[in-house]
């Protein structure tokens, strides 16, 4: 099987050698799913894996828009249907300077696997658009949304493909975007999640995704006789995800020492400051620079400081490493240094922040690791609750979608740590979550036949 894979990866290298994330995605699932496709020979039969890899639908298209000086602005956007075998494409959309069709391909076949370790029907997309919302007013924000949902919308749609939000793309934009799909389609349904409460959205959606992940951490931690309390933790980003991630910690009392932005991080010892990260990054969309004014104890490096090679952020010595910024923000030399730091978690929030030799090195070095396919899903999950809420008319508590995001991401710990297991590799949650997708989206493909 090993020579199954290999020409596989071989054939995509030759074919799209300039798509070096998706690679890197495809190579981390394919060889780690070994044991599965050796106990599975049939699948090389109905050449499984070369149709897997390969997305069902992708979309290009033309973003113009006129910003605020009477400039008229052209973007590119993009959506990559990857796979709809057990439920319509679901994934968000990211407004980013720097990404490509390699982003969204390796990013929708990520969320492929990752959708299918949630018990919900839901099958793997992802989208977006090289527009940078840094520094952009509200209407030139607002004109470019419509522009972009102009094109999205004839491929969109609740039972089709249901886009959420993402880097870049919060509940202001998801607004802006559901608004115009409404005045194309001249329907009011669930075709987009992560919309605003007033119309539509639901109770903890803006949180799920970091606080599953924490919920997923303690429950790591509860199975090696650990906990959370009293642990430090050095947290990176400070967007969604890692704000939500920082504020749980709290309440399970662990204690969140950093933080970053595009302009560089902080490093704050007594914990990071809930309300002066509210202020300065959820309310505002200003630099952590600002974050030492009130907290002059508090360290910033700015990323002109940052070394060539490593993440500086990375340097900090703490109990747990949980990411929650972006594609691979740690290396190998980063690996080493989280390492030789002590550190004895790395429970990954963003999606694939660790390079493949990245978390090579961590599992050689006996440190316990969490894939983001399986640690970030709360997002999702909550997203589909939000659909369901959608589609019956009705609104469900705090309470209740809390309690039911909890029981989801400590049933993907247990089901991947098992999963593990019964393959013989205990402990390796990276197998056990790739088996896991794998196996799920691979089983409904072949009972749909060859489509
Ligand atoms: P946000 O846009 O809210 O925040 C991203 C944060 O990371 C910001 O602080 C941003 O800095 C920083 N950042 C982004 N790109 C870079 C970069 N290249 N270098 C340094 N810093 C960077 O995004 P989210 O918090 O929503 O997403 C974070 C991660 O979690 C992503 O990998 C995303 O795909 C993943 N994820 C998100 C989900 C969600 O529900 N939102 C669901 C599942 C996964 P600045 O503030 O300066 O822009």
């Amino acid at each position: 099987m090993k020579e199954y894979v290999n020409s596989i990866l071989e054939h995509i290298k030759q074919i799209e050698p300039y798509n070096e994330k998706f690679l890197e995605s495809v190579t981390d699932v394919l060889t780690s799913i070994i044991p599965y496709l050796e106990a599975n020979p049939h699948l090389k039969d109905v050449s499984l894996l070369e149709r897997i890899i390969e997305p069902e639908r992708v979309l290009t298209f033309r973003v113009p828009w006129v910003d605020d000086n009477g400039i008229v602005r052209v973007n590119r956007g993009y959506r990559v249907e990857f796979n709809s075998a057990i439920g319509p494409y679901k994934g968000g959309i990211r407004f980013h300077k720097d990404v490509s069709i390699d982003t969204f391909k390796f990013l929708g076949f990520e969320q492929t696997f990752k959708n299918a370790l949630t018990s919900l029907n839901i099958g793997g997309g992802k989208g977006g658009s090289d527009f940078d919302p840094h520094g952009k007013s509200d209407m030139e924000i607002m004109r470019f949304c419509q522009s972009f949902m102009s094109e999205l919308f004839r491929h969109i749609g609740a039972h089709t493909d249901i886009p959420a939000g993402d880097i870049g793309v919060g509940e202001k934009a998801i607004g802006y975007l559901f608004g115009m799909y409404k005045k194309l389609t001249n329907r009011f349904d669930g075709a987009l999640s992560g919309k605003p409460i007033e119309f539509g959205g639901s109770f903890c959606r803006v949180e799920a995704t970091g606080y599953g992940a924490v919920y997923f951490a303690e429950k790591m931690l509860n199975s090696h006789n650990d906990t959370l309390k009293d642990k430090t933790v050095a947290v990176s980003g400070a967007g969604n995800v890692a704000f939500h991630v920082i504020k749980k910690l709290y309440e399970f009392q662990a204690i969140p020492v950093t933080c970053s932005d595009s302009t560089g991080y902080i490093y704050d010892k007594e914990g990071i400051n809930l309300q002066i990260l509210d202020k300065l990054k959820m309310k505002n969309h200003k630099s952590l620079a600002e974050y030492t004014k009130d907290r002059p104890k508090a360290k910033f490096i700015p990323r002109e400081k940052f070394y060539k090679t490593r993440n500086n952020i990375w340097d900090v010595p703490t109990d747990i490493v949980m990411p929650s910024a972006t594609e691979n923000e740690i290396n190998l030399n980063d690996a080493k240094n989280i390492v030789k730091n002590g550190t004895k978690y790395v429970i990954e929030c963003s999606n694939m922040p660790s390079t493949t030799d990245a978390i090579n090195y961590f599992l050689s070095n006996k440190i316990k690791f969490a894939p983001s396919k399986a640690v970030n899903a709360g997002g999702v999950v909550t997203s589909v609750y939000e659909m369901s809420q959608n589609a019956s008319f009705e609104s469900l508590s705090k309470e209740i979608l809390d309690e039911k995001l909890k029981e989801e991401m400590k049933k993907i710990y247990v089901d991947i740590a098992l999963t593990a297991k019964e393959y013989g590799y205990a402990d390796n949650l990276v197998i056990g979550a790739n088996i896991r997708g794998f196996k799920r989206v691979a089983t409904a493909m072949i009972k749909q036949g060859v489509v």
